[in-house]
C-alpha cells in the first residue's frame, strides 16, 4: 500500500499508533518524529500516536524516551519486535 500517493490529503488514511498498535484515522493521530525535528521533512517517515497515547505521553517523563525508541530499533525492525522491545525497555526504566 502506497502512503506517499496520498500525501497532502491525509483524510481517510489510516496510521498505526506506535505505542499501542491501534489503527486510527490519520486525522485522529498525532505525528511523532523520533528525531525531534518535525520541520525537517525530507526523506522522513513519520510515526504516529493515537490521541489517548499522545495525552498519556504528555504526563510522563520523556527523558530517555528517544534513547529507548532507538534502542528498540524503531523503524528498523518489524512492529511486533519493536513493540516488544520497547515495552521491555520502558518497563525496565520504570523499575
Ligand atoms: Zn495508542
Amino acid at each position: 500500500m502506497s502512503s506517499t500517493r496520498l500525501w497532502g490529503r491525509d483524510a481517510g488514511r489510516e496510521v498505526t499508533c506506535i505505542a499501542c498498535g491501534e489503527t486510527v484515522d490519520r486525522a485522529d493521530a498525532r505525528e511523532y518524529d523520533k528525531h525531534g525535528d518535525r520541520w525537517d521533512r525530507d526523506d522522513k517517515q513519520f510515526e504516529f500516536l493515537c490521541k489517548p497515547c499522545d495525552s498519556a505521553c504528555c504526563h510522563q517523563n520523556r527523558e530517555g524516551l528517544e534513547e529507548a525508541l532507538v534502542a528498540a530499533r524503531a523503524g528498523q525492525t518489524d512492529q511486533k519486535t519493536f513493540l516488544r522491545r520497547f515495552c521491555e525497555l520502558t518497563v525496565e526504566d520504570a523499575n
